[in-house]
């Protein structure tokens, strides 16, 4: 089983295995680790197709990409990727690697673990049980004179300083570094105690770089932004495109109505100028960097974000969830509006030329789901008379698709519906992040414990016993709002 003994149960396990899905092979890593309620598993799925994915096809923009591409054709120096987990580094540098890699050279690495294998590379994978550190296996690599190598990540002096050193020498040096932006690497460079110079002598360029989710091609449509939000992004527009449409996924089944499908990179790449070099210098702010590297024509990856969205490939939200564009000339009202976690969209403000508007009093919405139409109309006589605004759903399908779009406050659902019953549906719910925290009353028959506990055990709040007396619905309604005073 993935080389990993399923009868150790107590100890921190790591294994890798293959598995073949619609002609694709996958590479699994899996890591066990004992938790207080038994073992818990994590499995990395690694699409192997990726590993040879040319540097064209990282979406990195023409611009960029011969900025890349021309340090790339250095005999000697050093190229960073930076960005958190999961932004898509170790896919850059495999394609950096790839564009390299040929009989003539001799390519060596350093991983921890090795996420790809690269055919004609020599890897090595790094041991902490054996004392095989990242600049103890750097130091040894080094000593084979590889024409290019790659070390996983810099993350403390020893392999900064054997990394840049070696890029001063004689080798084409990879790595990684964990900033938020790439003029932020050099500081993060100098703290780790590397000498400025050593840093303006080594460093090629830096590629800072965010994953974003692409829009579902199948619910694509025009995406209304306010105009606080277009204030926001207008220093980042290309001139003449404030007019120009933005997108967004109406959520479908096709994307499990998340809105999105799969995911592309936006990039910034900044090239160590001998202006810049100049620059380099003790206690040098990553912020002064950033501005003389600008006015050297660097764009941060907002920019290219921006120009992603513009293009129809992925939505305003995504950028300002992973790469927010700077807070410049905004206007304090907007610095003070909220960010909805779940949505990723800005909450509208709630105080309007002097006023609260009426969304901070808005009645409560409840969404009702039951192939009765007779017990729809009763149900919504009687809440509508305490002050709640009621919609309506004749099945699952239909309920889920009015859960997403008008995002009730709270949902009444009955258990046997055609399409897609109670069940399915309130499973569906809570499945989705969207649509997970809005209570939900399951309607169920007297008496029948059973159905009772498959509404509670597939996510439901409460239940509620048909037929319905009005003043039992009334009080299992309120409780859900917090409060015994009538909604309004
Ligand atoms: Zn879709």
């Amino acid at each position: 089983m993935s080389n990993m003994d399923i009868s150790i149960r107590r100890k921190p396990q790591d294994g890798r295995t293959k598995v073949k899905y619609e002609d694709k092979e996958y590479d699994l890593r899996i890591a066990t680790i004992p938790a207080s309620y038994g073992e818990q598993m994590n499995i990395r799925i690694l699409d192997q197709s990726q590993a040879s994915a040319s540097l064209q096809d990282l979406g990195l923009p023409e611009k960029l990409l011969t900025l890349l591409e021309e340090a790339t054709s250095r005999p000697q120096g050093i190229i960073l990727v930076t960005g958190p987990t999961g932004s898509g580094k170790s896919t850059t540098l495999y394609a950096c690697l790839c564009k390299l890699n040929s009989p003539s050279k001799k390519i060596l690495t350093v991983e921890d673990p090795i996420e790809f294998d690269i055919p004609g590379v020599n890897q090595v994978g790094v041991e902490p049980k054996t004392g095989l550190s990242f600049a103890a296996g750097l130091r040894s690599i080094l000593r084979h004179d590889p024409d290019v190598v790659m070390v996983g990540e810099i993350r403390d002096e020893e392999t900064a300083s054997v990394a840049l050193q070696a890029g001063m020498t004689g080798h084409l040096v990879f790595s990684t570094v964990h900033t938020n932006d790439s003029p932020s690497a050099i500081t993060r460079l100098m703290d780790l105690g590397i000498e400025p110079f050593v840093i303006s002598n080594a460093l090629l360029c830096i590629v800072g770089q965010r994953l974003v989710r692409k829009i579902c091609e199948k619910c694509k449509e025009p995406d209304p932004l306010t105009s606080q939000i277009i204030e926001r992004i207008h220093p980042f527009l290309p001139q003449g495109s404030e007019q120009k449409t933005f997108w967004k996924g109406r959520r479908c089944e096709a994307c499990q109505y998340t809105g999105y499908s799969d995911r592309i990179g936006i990039f910034e790449v900044l090239r160590i100028t001998p202006s810049l070099r100049e620059l380099i210098v003790p206690k040098v702010s990553a912020l002064r960097l950033k501005q003389a590297a600008q006015q050297e024509g660097f764009e941060p990856m907002t920019q290219d974000g921006i120009r992603k969205a513009l293009d129809g490939h992925t939505t305003i939200d995504e950028i300002f969830r992973v790469a927010p564009p700077e807070v410049g000339q905004v206007s304090e009202m907007l610095l003070s509006e909220p960010i909805d976690k779940e949505q990723g969209t800005f909450i509208k403000s709630q105080f309007v030329d002097g006023q609260f508007s009426a969304g901070a009093i808005r009645p409560k919405k409840i969404l009702v789901v039951d192939d009765d139409d007779v017990f729809l109309r009763l149900v919504e006589t009687i809440l509508e008379a305490e002050n709640y605004q009621i919609i309506t759903a004749l099945n699952g399908k239909e309920g889920l698709k009015l859960a997403i779009e008008e995002k009730p406050d709270l949902i009444i659902t009955d258990l046997q519906m055609p399409e897609m019953d109670g069940i399915t549906f309130v499973k569906k719910l809570k499945s989705q992040l969207s649509t997970r925290i809005i209570p939900t009353i399951m309607l169920t028959i007297r008496d029948d414990l059973s159905a009772e506990v498959k509404g509670l055990e597939a996510g439901a709040d409460d239940y509620l016993v048909k037929p319905i007396e009005s003043e039992r619905l009334i009080v299992r309604v309120r409780r859900f709002f917090n409060s015994t005073l009538p909604a309004n």
